[in-house]
């Protein structure tokens, strides 16, 4: 990839408004091409071939123009951490959005906790609000079973629930067990091959991500091959990879939920220009035309300064293009 500024490489350090995922820091690189900027940013547990679809999407971005869309605006759920009721409360009615998802199971015995964050999030929103929950595949079937059907009722009805548990079968046993729709996430993100995974009878939607499923274009097949109505999330990007995941959004036939897109606003600061910083606006969010590019005055702000993460990215770069034959 001669065309690719691998060596520019800008590698920046995010701090997080609050703890997501287990990490306190968004760290990765943006990478310059002819098409514009493109992002690799795999979490730190992801070994180097895991990290190569993550390489293959900063790729596509910075070299091959979107696909065409079909829609220009995106509407956006809110995204409520593992927080007490009183800051779940605050943050949706912050957002503007009408869908929230609340992350849930965030540790053991946590339900009780999880119970009183649903009901703050309804109570935010109103009846007419959509609330869906989030475990991170961290239940298994029984605890799944007894805990959707105590947050559908805090909940007043949940719009869906995000990988209860880990495997397929176990989310099939979940689905034949609750009313609550039952969405797959790293079910398909994380499977050998996320185009023969056979979601069908095991949820209701599909939740994709374009960062970790190797760019815009292969993860619209992915979407296809599932056969279920589509969400489309981050991999918590800058504004810079945002824009390829608000163009994968933009380019699926059907968009019938929000997509979990707003999430920058879990960032203290963004790599672009404040105008054309992907933050929701009244609960959605624009559709670029192409990538926006960093900012030098952001990009210098967000550098990462610690010179031995920085050689530890550049390593890691090189070491997942090496896997990729890039
Ligand atoms: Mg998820």
């Amino acid at each position: 990839m001669a065309d690719l500024d691998f060596a520019g490489a800008l590698v920046y350090a995010i701090p997080l408004r609050t703890r997501f995922r287990g990490i306190t820091v968004r760290e990765g690189v943006l990478i310059e091409g002819p098409a514009g900027w493109g992002e690799f940013c795999p979490f730190a547990d992801y070994d180097d071939a895991e990290s190569v679809p993550w390489l293959l999407a900063a790729v596509e971005q910075a070299t091959r123009p979107p696909p065409a869309p079909v829609r220009s605006r995106i509407p956006v759920n809110c995204t409520v951490p593992a927080v007490g009721p009183v800051r779940a409360h605050e943050l949706v009615a912050a957002s503007g959005c009408t869908t929230a998802k609340v992350k849930v199971a965030d540790h053991a015995d946590s339900l009780a906790d999880d119970v009183a964050r649903v009901e703050a999030v309804r109570a935010a929103l109103g009846p007419a609000g959509r609330v869906r929950v989030d475990a991170n595949a961290a239940w298994d079937v029984a605890t799944a079973v007894r805990s959707l059907r105590l947050l559908d009722g805090a909940a007043g009805g949940l719009e869906y629930a995000e990988q209860p548990c880990r495997t397929l079968d176990e989310l099939a046993a979940v689905r034949r067990a609750v009313e609550v729709p039952i969405a797959a996430d790293e079910s398909i993100r994380r499977a050998d091959d996320p185009l023969k995974v056979a979601v069908a009878g095991a949820a209701d939607v599909a939740v994709i991500k374009g960062t970790p499923l190797g760019g815009v274009r292969r993860a619209l097949r992915v979407a296809e091959a599932a056969g279920l109505p589509c969400v489309v999330s981050s991999a918590l990007e800058t504004s810079v990879g945002l824009a390829g995941q608000l163009a994968l959004a933009a380019a699926l036939p059907e968009l019938p939920y929000a997509c979990g897109l707003g999430t920058l606003s879990l960032f203290t600061g963004d790599l672009v220009d404040e105008d054309v910083s992907l933050r929701p606006v009244g609960g959605s969010l624009p559709v670029p035309a192409a990538p926006p590019a960093p900012d030098p005055a952001k990009a210098a702000e967000y550098r990462l300064t610690d010179a031995g993460r920085e050689a530890w990215w550049r390593d890691r770069l090189a070491r997942v293009r090496a896997a990729a034959a890039l």
